[in-house]
């Protein structure tokens, strides 16, 4: 079959997960297939517009944002949970359902008016990735695309990007 419903039939209901009442999509079965994880990463680089680097977001970004990367042939640049980088950061706050967190990219990650690509696993509230938009805007790139091997389009993320080109796989 076509990339997509390969991928969806590796894609797991989790009910009650992290908390009762969520359905957590996991995506392990998939990453644990080698033939359909290939064509995915394909998928996404195939799709991707030209860019000189690829960020992906701690954890399942680095997972499939680095393979991207090196299917580009660019770089690959981590954006991490507050004081896992190890140098200077530029750092963004966002809300999650209960409080916030922070999020962080090396203040010398990317050069100024780099094009970026943004990879993740899922699109939920948004929250995540309009905080990395944001930090990687605050550094000066410009954030050319957003790609999510999955959107849950009930929690309306998309609405938060607005102003991006959002790219998914499989929606929900
Ligand atoms: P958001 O910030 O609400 O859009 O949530 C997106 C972030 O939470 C991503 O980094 C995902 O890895 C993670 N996430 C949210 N829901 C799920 C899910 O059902 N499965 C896997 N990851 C999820």
């Amino acid at each position: 079959g076509d990339i997509a419903s390969r991928a969806a039939a590796l894609v797991r209901d989790v009910p009650d997960y992290p908390t009762p009442g969520v359905v957590f999509k996991d995506i392990t079965p998939l990453l644990g297939d080698g033939p359909t994880f290939a064509a995915v990463i394909g998928h996404l680089a195939q799709q991707a517009p030209e860019v000189d680097l690829v960020v992906g977001m701690e954890a399942r970004g680095f997972i499939l944002g680095a393979p991207v990367a090196v299917a580009l042939g660019v770089g690959f640049v981590p954006v991490r949970k507050a004081g896992k980088l190890p140098r200077e950061t530029l750092s963004g706050a966002y809300d999650l359902e209960y409080g916030s967190a922070v999020l962080e990219v090396h203040r010398d990650a990317m050069a100024h008016g780099a094009r970026v690509l943004v990879v993740d696993d899922v699109l939920a509230t948004g929250g995540t990735a309009a905080a990395t938009v944001e930090l990687l805007e605050q550094a000066g790139s410009k954030v050319a695309a957003l790609s999510f091997l999955m959107e849950l389009s009930f929690l309306e993320g998309r609405s938060r990007l607005a102003d991006h080109v959002v790219q998914t796989l499989l929606t929900y």
